[in-house]
C-alpha cells in the first residue's frame, strides 16, 4: 500500500500499517518533501514521492490510504480508482456533499473498495458499549446521549481548523454523530444550535444536536472545544444509551458501566498503550488500528467496511443538516 498526505494525524495511521502484519507500505507521498521523506525513513517505505500522479503511474498498489485534509480527496480518489487501486480516505470526505457522492460513485464504477477513515466507533471504550447494547444488555435502546466537550488546544496540532467557517460539527461532530448513527440507527429530524465561542477562530466551536430516530428513539449529540474544566478529559466520549432493561454507561474515566435488569456492573475499559501511543492519545491512536485491521479483514472476508463510502454519506448528511438546522433556525427532516 502506499500513504498520501504524511502530516500530523497519519504519523497514527503509519505506525498501524506498519503493526499490520499483512500489510506492507511500498511508498509514501507528500508534496512536502521533508514529510514524506521522514515517513519513509521512519517507516522503512521502499520510495517517497511528492506528486501522486507520478507515485500511481510508477507503483503497483493494492489500495492506498488518504490521509490529506478534504480539499484535496476528490482528486486524489480518481487517481487511485482510474488505476484499480482501493482507497481508504481520511473524513470529512469532502467539503461538500456532492462532492463525496462523486467520491462513492467514481470508486464503485471503477470497482474499488471505499472505506471512509471514521475511527470514533472503533475506540475499545466504544466498543465496549456497542458490545453491551448488542448483546441485548438494556434491550432495545430509546434514548442516547453522546457528548464530547473540552477545552484542549486543538490548533496548535492542527493550524487549519483555526481558519475554517465551518469548525466543529465538520471536523470533531462528524465523528460523534458518526457513533451516535451506529448506536441508535438512522435520523429522520435533525435541530441543532451553535456556539462561537473562542474569539480567535473563525467557525462554531459549540454544537448541540437533537435528532429523532427512524424508528422513533432519541439522541442529543454534544460537542464543545470551549468548555473549561479540571481534569481536561480530552479526547475521551462519553455515552448514556438507555433502553427497556437498563442503561449504558461510558463514563469519563473510562468506566463502563451497565445497568441491566435491576443489577449493576462496571468495568475499566481504558486501552493500554501500546509502544508508539501516548496519553491522553491513546484512545484514539488505538482506534487508528482498530479500523485499519478492520480494513484488512473485511477485505479477506469479501464484506463491506462497517465505514465504507454509502454509509458514510448518512454521516455527512448529518452534518449537513446540522449546518441547515443551526443557519434555518428550524427542524431539517433528513431525506429517506
Ligand atoms: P496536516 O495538514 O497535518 O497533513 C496533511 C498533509 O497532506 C500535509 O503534510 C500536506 O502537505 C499533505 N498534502 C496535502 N495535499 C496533498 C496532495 N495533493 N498530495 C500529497 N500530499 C498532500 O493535516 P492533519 O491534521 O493530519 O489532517 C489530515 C486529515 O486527517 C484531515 O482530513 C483531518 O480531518 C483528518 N484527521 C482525522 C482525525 C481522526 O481522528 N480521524 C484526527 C485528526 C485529523
Amino acid at each position: 500500500m502506499a500513504l498520501i498526505g504524511c502530516g500530523f494525524f497519519a504519523q497514527n495511521h503509519l505506525h498501524s500499517w506498519a503493526s499490520i502484519p499483512e500489510v506492507e507500505i511500498v511508498a509514501v507521498c507528500d508534496r512536502d518533501a521533508a514529510k514524506a521523506e521522514a515517513a519513509q525513513k521512519n517507516f522503512g517505505a521502499a520510495r517517497a514521492y511528492t506528486d501522486a500522479a507520478e507515485m500511481f503511474a510508477a507503483e503497483k498498489l493494492d489500495f492506498v490510504d488518504i490521509a490529506t485534509t478534504m480539499q484535496t480527496h476528490l482528486a486524489l480518489v480518481e487517481m487511485a480508482a482510474a488505476q484499480g487501486v482501493h482507497v481508504i480516505v481520511q473524513k470529512p470526505l469532502a467539503p461538500s456533499f456532492e462532492d463525496c457522492q462523486k467520491i462513492v460513485d467514481t470508486c464503485a464504477q471503477a470497482g474499488v473498495r471505499l472505506m471512509v477513515h471514521e475511527n470514533f466507533r472503533f475506540q475499545s471504550p466504544i466498543l465496549a458499549a456497542r458490545r453491551a447494547l448488542a448483546d441485548g444488555r438494556i434491550g432495545k435502546p430509546h434514548y442516547c446521549q453522546a457528548s464530547f466537550r473540552s477545552g484542549y488546544d486543538v490548533f496548535s496540532g492542527q493550524p487549519y481548523l483555526a481558519t475554517e467557517k465551518r469548525f466543529i460539527l465538520i471536523d470533531l461532530g462528524i465523528h460523534i454523530l458518526d457513533v451516535c448513527r451506529a448506536i441508535m440507527g438512522e435520523a429522520e429530524t435533525l435541530y441543532c444550535l451553535t456556539q462561537h465561542i473562542n474569539p480567535k477562530i473563525a467557525g462554531e466551536d459549540v454544537a448541540t444536536t437533537m435528532i429523532r430516530h427512524r424508528d422513533g428513539g432519541v439522541s442529543v449529540v454534544d460537542c464543545s472545544y470551549a468548555s473549561r474544566r479540571l481534569p481536561e478529559p480530552f479526547p475521551q466520549t462519553v455515552l448514556r444509551i438507555e433502553g427497556e432493561h437498563g442503561t449504558i454507561e461510558l463514563l469519563e474515566g473510562y468506566r463502563l458501566r451497565v445497568t441491566s435488569h435491576g443489577q449493576v456492573t462496571e468495568e475499566g475499559v481504558e486501552p493500554e498503550t501500546l509502544s508508539w501511543t501516548q496519553k491522553p492519545w491513546h484512545v484514539l491512536q488505538e482506534s487508528v488500528l482498530n479500523l485499519q485491521r478492520h480494513w484488512v479483514d473485511t477485505w479477506r472476508k469479501e464484506e463491506m467496511p462497517e465505514t465504507s463510502g454509502t454509509d458514510n454519506l448518512q454521516t455527512y448528511a448529518l452534518v449537513m443538516a446540522a449546518y441547515r438546522s443551526a443557519e434555518s433556525g428550524s427542524v431539517v427532516t433528513l431525506a429517506a
